[in-house]
């Protein structure tokens, strides 16, 4: 027991959060050299993250745990568990639940770009868990580095102390000792519970071979390879076939302690039978009660996703199944759709998330999906206390009395150079917002606050933002309120029939414009037929844009060297029938690039 809590006191979890770009990945990267938890011939830059896509787009959006040995200034031996986080907003829900496995942070500001939008946000966050905060100015070694403005900034929007505040350059390597000593001398070692085995699993993902691998952190008691446990929310019984740290390969160990972050395997093979956010216990004498889990969360964000031609259903919904035990965020439920056949109506954190979720599904789970243009969650009313939820456009009551129609409100923070006040200012009232508050956060930045429609958030604001703050902007929303607007339901006509997955819920004075664009779009995109095929946006009866795609002026009979009558008159009655066919059940072939072209007009890229 003695040895136990010495190495209890001799642990420290921590993550490391941060703006994005501000050198998270970077620092992870150093500390792991120095302290030879890998060989530097085997360092990769941002070695922790792991992912194709994070690699690809250098930038991080998964969570990756690792302990380090590092033996501090006071001469002992401490083990450190680092969890490396995402900065950008979309995958706060990562940040939160590597914090909730800490007990304290780095908080690293660029001393360039100094405090920004995601700064705030995840200062906030590790605040509001109680975590001890330490705050770290990085990339020093930059000309332009402005240690002491940046300090102003972190004293004025944070409230942190100067003196508090440690120098690093994550690049060369400058400060790293410094900022693990502060690791163990600032951060409490995890607190020594007694009784019940209570761990919680705080994200997993899918091993073909193995099943599921849960990570998980230890609260009280302690797991060992071959105990019996059981998962509190289904009651369902595992052993533990292996359990271990992360190196941040797993390297099994013999047991996991109170205070631990680790994984275990258990010959899990069903993904759905892991939740995050759940609570190990033993199987013999089971925990009480569950530890308190996470928040739910709320989707920001729907849209459909469908197998693309030549893919199966069946793929699509084994990935979606295996994706989830290493993405909580994502939910998903059936959808028909008159054009892409069966699917899935998905909810996203944001517009990044929903890109990096189809990405990371064609890539590390190769399914091929098609996905629908992005909404939010419209609530109708059809009577003063009765509302229903849309957030599939096509299911819009159209033909109801709708007493009123309400869009969800997020508060927008928008941090950037005092310069550049008016060009925000004047994007904010161009997306309908609602100015609310002003705050200086040193001489030359400032921190705006709107109160501003989501769907206008996610569809081009972050773009628009960048260039009119020449990329010195930075933003973060939050969900505020639902609240009455004038939507409508945009509706596109294809040779005369409704084009289910297309349709759009937007605000009525944006109606035009944006029927008007697709329609033009659809034009190019759709081939001519051997007949005119129309092409409209309409709002419930009106038609506001159409386009016309003309026939086809080929003469089919051509090609019948004269002669044969016969042959002749069949490939005539063929395409007579066809053209009848194609008319009747309004079927224009559109492909699926034309869709794509469209989905690009309504979601513009984020970073
Ligand atoms: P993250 O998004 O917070 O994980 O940031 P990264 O670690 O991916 O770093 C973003 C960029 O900043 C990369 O190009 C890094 O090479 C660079 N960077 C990180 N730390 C430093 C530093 O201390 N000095 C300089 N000059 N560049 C740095
Ligand atoms: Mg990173």
């Amino acid at each position: 027991m003695a040895r136990e809590v010495r190495a209890r006191k001799n642990t420290r979890n921590f993550g490391i959060i941060a703006h994005i770009d501000h050198g998270k990945s970077t620092l992870a990267d150093r500390i792991l050299e120095i302290t030879g938890t890998i060989p530097k011939n085997e360092l990769k830059p941002q070695h922790l993250d792991r992912l194709e896509v994070e690699r690809e787009r250098g930038v991080t959006v998964k969570m990756q745990a690792v302990q380090i040995d590092y033996t501090a200034s006071d001469g002992e031996l401490y083990h450190l568990n680092l969890i490396d986080t995402p900065g950008h907003v979309d995958f706060s829900y990562e940040v939160s639940r590597s914090l909730a496995a800490c007990e304290g942070v780095l908080l690293l500001v660029d001393a360039v770009q100094g405090v920004e939008a995601q700064t705030i946000a995840n200062y906030m966050l590790a605040l509001s868990e109680n975590l001890v905060i330490i705050p770290v100015i990085n990339k020093i070694d930059l000309p332009a580095a402005d240690i002491s403005r940046v300090s102003e900034e972190m004293k004025e929007a944070l409230d942190i102390h100067p003196g508090d505040i440690l120098l690093a350059s994550a690049k060369e390597g400058r400060g790293v000792c410094e900022v693990l000593d502060a690791v163990v001398s600032r951060i409490p070692p995890p607190s020594i519970e007694e009784g019940e085995t209570r761990s919680i699993i705080f994200d997993s993902h899918y091993d073909t071979f193995r099943g599921v691998v849960a990570y998980v952190r230890v609260f009280s008691g302690a797991l060992r390879k071959g105990d019996m446990i059981t998962l509190m929310s289904s009651g369902r019984r595992y052993e533990i076939s292996e359990i271990g740290v992360f190196k941040p390969e797993m390297s099994p160990r013999e047991r996991l302690d109170s205070g631990d972050v680790g994984y275990l395997i258990a010959g899990i093979k069903e993904p759905g039978e892991v939740r995050i956010g759940d609570t190990v216990t033993l199987a013999e004498g089971p925990a009480s009660k569950p530890l308190p889990g996470y928040k739910k969360l709320v989707p920001m964000v729907y849209a459909g996703y469908f197998p693309s031609e030549g893919e199966s259903f069946e793929n699509l919904r084994a990935a979606l199944m295996k994706f989830g035990l290493n993405d909580p965020s994502l939910v998903f439920e059936h959808e028909r759709s008159g054009i892409f056949g069966y699917g899935y109506r998905c909810g996203f954190l944001g517009l990044f998330h929903m890109e990096i979720v189809q990405e990371r599904l064609e890539r590390e789970y190769e399914v091929s999906i098609v996905a629908t243009a992005p909404t939010v969650v419209y609530r109708v009313f059809l009577r003063e206390d009765e509302y229903i939820e849309i957030k599939n456009p096509t299911e819009y009551p159209e033909n109801r009395k709708l007493l009123k129609v309400q869009e969800p409100y997020v508060r927008l923070t928008v941090v950037a150079p005092v310069e550049f006040i008016g060009a925000v200012m004047e994007l904010c009232r161009e997306k309908r917002g609602e100015f609310r508050n002003t705050e200086y956060l040193s001489e030359k930045r400032v921190s705006l606050e709107y109160l501003l429609p989501l769907s206008e958030v996610i569809f081009d604001f972050f773009d628009r933002l960048k260039s009119c703050t020449r990329g010195y902007g930075s933003m973060n929303y939050e969900f505020a309120s639902y609240l009455d607007s004038d939507l409508v339901k945009l509706k596109i006509l294809v040779g005369g029939r409704e084009a289910d997955s297309l349709s759009l819920i937007v605000h009525r004075d944006e109606a035009y414009r944006r029927g008007r664009r697709i329609v033009e779009r659809l034009r190019k995109a759709i081939p001519r037929h051997q007949f005119e095929v129309s092409v409209q946006a309409a709002v419930g009866s009106r038609v506001i844009a159409r386009e016309t795609i003309p026939p086809m002026r080929k003469n089919v009979t051509a090609k019948c060297y004269g002669g044969d009558v016969t042959r002749k008159r069949k490939l005539i009655e063929k395409q007579k029938a066809g053209k009848k066919r194609l008319k009747n059940v309004g079927n224009v072939r559109i492909p699926q690039e034309a869709f794509l072209a469209i989905l690009d007009t309504v979601r513009e890229k984020q970073p």
